[in-house]
C-alpha cells in the first residue's frame, strides 16, 4: 500500500467507494466524478503507479474484467458507446498514480469533457448504478 494514495485506501477500506467487482487482483467501482452515469474504473488493488510500473499480467488481468464491466455498464446504461481509457503520467492526463483503467458510458453527439473538471456525484446515485451493474456481471 502507498500512503496518501486513494485508490489504496479504497482498497483496504479506508475511504467510501461503490464497488462493482472484487477479487484478489483487481477491484472495480464508480468514479466519483463521471463523465456520464455509470462511469466505472477498475484498479489493481496492488499500487502500480502507472501501466510501466505493473507486471504485464496484472495488466491483462485488469483488461479481462475490464471487458466483462464494459459489457455490464453498456446495458445497464444503454450507451451508444463505451471508451475505454488508461492514462499514464500527467502529460497524458493521469490524476491518481494508482494504475486504473476508466470505462465510461458514450453517446452520440455528446463529446468527451475534461476529467477535472467534472462534478461530483452522490453517494447514492453511485450506489444505485453500482448496483445495477452488479445485477448484470
Ligand atoms: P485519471 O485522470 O485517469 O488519473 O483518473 C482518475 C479518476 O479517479 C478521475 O476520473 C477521478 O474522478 C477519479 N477519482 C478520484 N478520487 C476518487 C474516489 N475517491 N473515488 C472514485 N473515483 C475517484
Ligand atoms: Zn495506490
Amino acid at each position: 500500500m502507498s500512503k496518501d494514495c486513494i485508490f489504496c485506501k479504497i482498497v483496504h477500506n479506508e475511504a467510501p467507494s461503490s464497488v462493482v467487482y472484487e477479487d484478489s487482483d483487481v477491484m472495480a467501482f464508480m468514479d466519483i466524478r463521471p463523465v456520464s452515469e455509470g462511469h466505472t474504473l477498475i484498479i489493481s488493488k496492488q499500487h502500480y503507479e502507472d501501466i510501466f510500473a505493473a507486471p504485464e499480467d496484472q495488466v491483462a488481468i485488469a483488461f479481462k474484467i475490464t471487458k466483462r464491466i464494459a459489457t455490464a455498464v453498456k446495458k445497464v446504461t444503454k450507451a451508444d458507446g463505451i471508451s475505454i481509457v488508461q492514462q499514464n503520467g500527467k502529460a497524458a492526463g493521469q490524476d491518481v498514480f494508482h494504475l486504473h483503467i476508466h470505462v465510461i458510458p458514450r453517446f452520440e453527439a455528446v463529446k468527451m469533457p475534461k476529467f477535472g473538471e467534472l462534478e461530483f456525484a452522490n453517494r447514492l446515485t453511485l450506489e444505485n448504478v453500482a448496483a445495477k451493474i452488479r445485477a448484470n456481471l
